[in-house]
């Protein structure tokens, strides 16, 4: 019989872990949700809670439906919480040598048959995979920001990812309703590789003063017909993230073309992180996002 999917554990509850989680409790998963301390854990598990409560006012969810889904998500303080998943997702920052940390020892409760992914948006899922002790059983499963809303989910096998394991992983990407498409293993995959060069180059733009935020902003929302600007998609991702892709694809590609714009490196450094540290090419502290350049 194949293998099935039943209960997640998430390794990394931010943007991306809480999402995952998220949509995967709305289908009937069982979760549950690790990160690097208890507060941000039940952080996220409140922010779930919000984001369901909004859906029931909107009358897009039943009041009962909120209440199973929510309680299908428990916290995992420690990597022995998760022993009895049946798939992991690993939804942490995007650095390598932490992902790394994290695969090496997270694998070690899990059941011999549980297959481990990586939400990684651009390192090589080989290389993430040798890290395991069960690369057959490892995977990329690249979801898109914001999770709940993106019908696109990329699957990347590694060189060592056996058939059962995409099986398993195409049929839960199926349950939560979402469309799959397949990326060979080189960096950043398929949807970054186009989008983030595009980002960079805005952030060029803007670093050589051809155009303010705003205008460049405006100019690809209504000139490219872009639903968002560059700069603020670059917020909406994490400047730390879109630096690290960056990075990846220019030392995984040894191509200049993909050097990282010196601005986003300033940002990155100032902790002008976007939307998740408030301020990003635009501050949002106080409500409406004001260009900060
Ligand atoms: P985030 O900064 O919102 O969340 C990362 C979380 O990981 C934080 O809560 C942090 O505390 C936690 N973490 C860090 N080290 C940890 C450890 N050792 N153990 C447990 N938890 C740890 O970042 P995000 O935007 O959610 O991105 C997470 C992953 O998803 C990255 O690999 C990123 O590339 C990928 N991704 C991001 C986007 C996006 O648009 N932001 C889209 C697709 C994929």
């Amino acid at each position: 019989m194949a293998f099935e999917i039943r209960k997640i554990g998430i390794v990394g509850s931010g943007q991306m872990g809480s999402g995952i989680a998220q949509v995967s409790a709305l289908a009937g998963f069982d979760v549950i949700m690790n990160d690097l301390s208890e507060d941000r854990i039940h952080g996220a598990i409140a922010k779930i809670d919000g984001n369901l409560n909004r859906l029931v006012e909107r009358d897009a969810l039943s009041a009962a439906d909120k209440a199973t889904a929510i309680a299908r998500i428990k916290p995992a303080p420690t990597f022995n919480d998760l022993a009895d998943a049946d798939l992991v997702i690993e939804a942490a920052t995007e650095n390598e040598e932490v992902k790394r940390a994290i695969l090496a020892e997270v694998c070690l409760p899990l059941k011999a048959e549980t297959i481990i992914a990586t939400n990684t948006s651009s390192i090589s899922i080989t290389r993430l995979a040798s890290t395991t002790n069960r690369a057959s059983r490892f995977i990329g499963i690249h979801f898109m920001n914001p999770v709940p809303r993106m019908q696109l989910v990329e699957l990347i096998r590694g060189i060592a990812t056996e058939d059962e394991t995409f099986t398993a992983a195409r049929a839960y990407i199926e349950k939560l309703h979402k469309t799959v498409t397949v990326s060979e293993d080189f960096p950043a995959f398929i949807v970054n590789r186009i989008l983030l060069p595009m980002i960079n180059e805005a952030i060029y733009t803007l670093y050589e003063g051809v155009g303010t935020v705003d205008a460049i902003d405006t100019a690809m929302r209504l000139g490219a017909n872009h639903p968002m600007g560059p700069l603020q998609l670059a917020d909406f991702i994490g400047l730390d993230t879109c630096l690290s892709i960056m990075q990846v694809l220019h030392e995984g590609l040894a191509d200049s073309k993909y050097r990282p714009c010196p601005l986003l490196v300033k940002y990155v450094e100032a902790g002008w992180l976007g939307r998740k540290a408030q301020r990003g090419f635009y501050d949002y502290r106080s409500g409406a996002p004001i260009p900060t350049r």
